[in-house]
């Protein structure tokens, strides 16, 4: 009885973990009591947390040199926490500006330093990255920081960008684990866990160990990410339920055949999607030169938008849920993050499709 939910986040999880977090809901792992009910300072939780963070550095192959981080706050908190602790105050720090987050990135950190915009692909209403050659690097600058997928305008980077000296900086937050990523090519990769990783509440801090020793800026502990490190993301209450749960995720992605496989079948259900869409001879549009497409999440307009509201009213009908597009876009918006499986992408095509021949 479950639809198909595209929803771009909090996102469809796999039913797999869902049904394991109902069944150990009243009663986990014979301690007496359910896993929202124990200290997160005892040997059971410190044992979850330790074998998430675990499963996490084996799925994404983090070196040792990395701290993982399980914080609250969102990937938003992190926008703001990151030029607090890695510049010092009104140091430049480069953006490259991609679409929304990047927008959010930037102005998060523009208390803190001297944010630059390096590129901005606005002017091109966001449909491309702007090639590498046309950056404006600041020489000196703390950081530099992009966003690896955004997930309202549906543009995600194919390769690492080489930036030199300065540590690079990105927000993962709809594309961590979805692919096999060379880690070591970057200072900090941050991303709230409620579209790849979980449900939303708990959110992944890897960061370079070194760049623990920068100075930073004025901070209370709680936005120092050296003393989190030290407390083990324990230096208050931390999300315990979203962190067990975001690990049944890892070990299910780990079950699954880990990175390799999930870059595969992104790969197949992405070129499905936009393949029906590029094949519809203009009756469905995504705006997104093809080197630059996302294959997390998906824009697409239909011809007319005066078909819309029918558009979303029949496929909510037919099992396909949270297809409305971000309200900064219009249109529509297929998320298809690691959980959503093949068959529900497919169904969605067959849904397209016949919806067309009923409107075209
Ligand atoms: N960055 C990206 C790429 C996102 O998609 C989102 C949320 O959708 C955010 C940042 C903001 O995340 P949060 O709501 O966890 O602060």
């Amino acid at each position: 009885s479950r639809a198909f939910n595209f929803a771009a986040g909090p996102a469809t999880l796999p039913e797999a973990v869902l049904r394991q977090a109902q069944e150990e809901m009243l009663e986990w792992n014979g301690v007496g009591a359910s896993i929202v009910e124990i200290s997160h300072r005892g040997a059971e939780f410190m044992e979850v947390a330790r074998q998430a963070e675990a499963d996490l550095r084996t799925l994404m192959s983090i070196p040792d040199d990395y701290a993982v981080l399980f914080l609250a706050g969102g990937a938003t908190l992190q926008q703001a926490l990151i030029p607090l602790n890695f510049a010092a105050p009104g140091q430049a720090a480069d953006y490259v500006v991609t679409g929304h987050w990047g927008k959010t990135a930037i102005k998060q950190a523009r208390t803190y330093v001297d944010a630059r915009i390096a590129a901005d692909g606005e002017s091109s209403g966001f449909h491309d990255i702007p090639p590498r050659s046309e950056w404006r690097l600041t020489p000196g600058a703390a950081y530099v920081h992009y966003t690896a997928n955004e997930t309202i305008h549906g543009v995600e980077f194919r390769d690492i960008p080489d930036v030199g000296d300065a540590p690079l900086v990105a927000d993962f937050s709809s594309s961590i684990a979805a692919e096999p990523l060379d880690v070591s090519r970057f200072g900090v990769i941050y991303g709230g866990a409620q579209k790849n990783l979980g449900p939303v509440g708990v959110t992944v801090v890897i960061v370079r160990r070194d760049l623990l020793e920068r100075a930073g800026q004025p901070r209370a502990d709680i936005m120092n990410y050296r003393s989190h490190v030290a407390g083990e993301s324990m230096l208050n209450t931390p999300p315990t339920w979203n962190w067990y749960l975001a690990g049944l995720v890892f070990k299910w992605m780990l079950a699954e055949g880990g990175v390799d496989e999930f870059a595969r079948r992104n790969a197949r259900k992405s070129a499905l999607l936009y393949g029906a869409i590029d094949g519809s001879g203009g009756f469905y549009r995504n705006d997104v030169v093809p080197a630059a497409r996302s294959r997390m999440n998906v824009p697409f307009f239909l011809h007319d938008p005066a078909l819309d509201a029918a558009f979303l009213k029949e496929s909510k009908a037919a099992g396909l849920l949270a297809l409305k597009g971000h309200r900064v876009l219009g249109g529509m918006r297929a998320s298809i993050y690691n959980a959503m499986p093949e068959a529900g992408v497919q169904a969605l095509v067959d849904f397209m499709r016949d919806f067309q021949n009923r409107h075209g």
